[in-house]
């Protein structure tokens, strides 16, 4: 069977990099090549083996319709207005998306998932397999214990990270809520900070931490009188994200039209 032709937009950022490393590991994929935003060092550049410092076959382009037009799937981590712009490129020439941004308003958010009548989209807030795991037992957690178990998401990430709570952090917010057979949207609480009054039962908690080159923590406590559960899970390298993510691309390769989550690439039932 030919390789997959596999491209990346973004490819000089920290997940990009991660990105290209991993495809050329992969004898199912070839990289079809990667570009990056107009003010960028690396456009026009040859692009380098992100481990080994090699110089590829391969230049940084600012334009990415060449890449979507002489690709099977490309990989997108980097920000929301930017997938918006290659989602909309992906529609015209066909090709699958793998989409690991985070941070997307409620009508961003809509609108990428319109480009799943058209083409084949895998959207995941985390697309590392232990976090996907997690999302299963958190639901399933929940569904168990009832709202004397105050439930309260935490995560950590590294300094530069723009968006607060991380995607994962809510994606986990959302399976918990699902267990609960609650809307998230009607009993998180997202920020506290000062005079709050007492916690509400039944809301779902988030708190923030940042610091440092943290790849990524997240924990879900369900904490009740005397006892707690936390189920928790650290990311040690970017290149778990990476590989999850090329998976995904290989997976999604020659489906149909649809937004496709990692559950549905890992065969988890929910
Ligand atoms: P980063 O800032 O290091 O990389 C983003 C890259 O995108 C930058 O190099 C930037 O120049 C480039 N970019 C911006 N606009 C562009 C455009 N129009 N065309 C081409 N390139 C463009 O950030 P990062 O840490 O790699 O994270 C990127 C995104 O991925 C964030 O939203 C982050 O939250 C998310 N992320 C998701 C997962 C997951 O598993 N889903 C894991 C890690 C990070």
């Amino acid at each position: 069977m030919a390789a997959v032709r596999i491209g990346v937009v973004g490819c000089a950022g920290r997940m990009g990099r991660a990105l290209v490393s991993q495809i050329l590991d992969n004898e199912n994929a070839v990289l079809s090549g990667g570009t990056e935003h107009h003010d960028s060092p690396a456009v026009g550049r040859p692009l380098r083996h992100p481990v080994t410092g090699e110089e590829l076959d391969v230049v940084v382009e600012a334009d990415a319709n060449g890449l979507f037009d002489r690709s099977d799937v490309v990989i997108d981590f980097t920000c929301p207005t930017a997938t918006l712009l290659h989602a909309d490129i992906a529609q015209r020439t066909g090709t699958a998306l793998v989409v690991g941004t985070t941070g997307f308003t409620d009508d961003q958010a809509q609108k990428l998932r319109a480009a799943g009548s058209k083409i084949p989209v895998v959207q995941a807030a985390n697309f590392s397999l232990g976090v996907n795991l997690l999302l299963h037992l958190t639901e399933e957690v929940a569904r168990r214990l009832d709202e004397d178990f105050d439930i309260e998401v935490l995560e950590m990430h590294h300094r530069h990270k723009v968006d607060a709570p991380s995607g994962t952090a809510l994606a986990l917010g959302e399976a918990a809520a699902r267990g609960r057979g609650v809307e998230l949207a009607r009993v998180s609480d997202r920020v506290r900070d000062g005079i709050t009054g007492a916690r509400k039962r039944g809301h779902i908690g988030f708190a923030t931490l940042r610091g440092g080159n943290v790849v990524g923590e997240h924990t879900v406590m369900f904490a009740a009188e005397n006892e707690r559960v936390e189920l928790t899970h650290k990311a040690g390298d970017r290149a778990i994200f990476a590989r999850g993510a090329v998976t995904a691309a290989l997976w999604v390769h020659g489906r149909a039209p649809g937004v496709y989550g990692m559950a549905d690439v890992l065969g988890f039932d929910g």
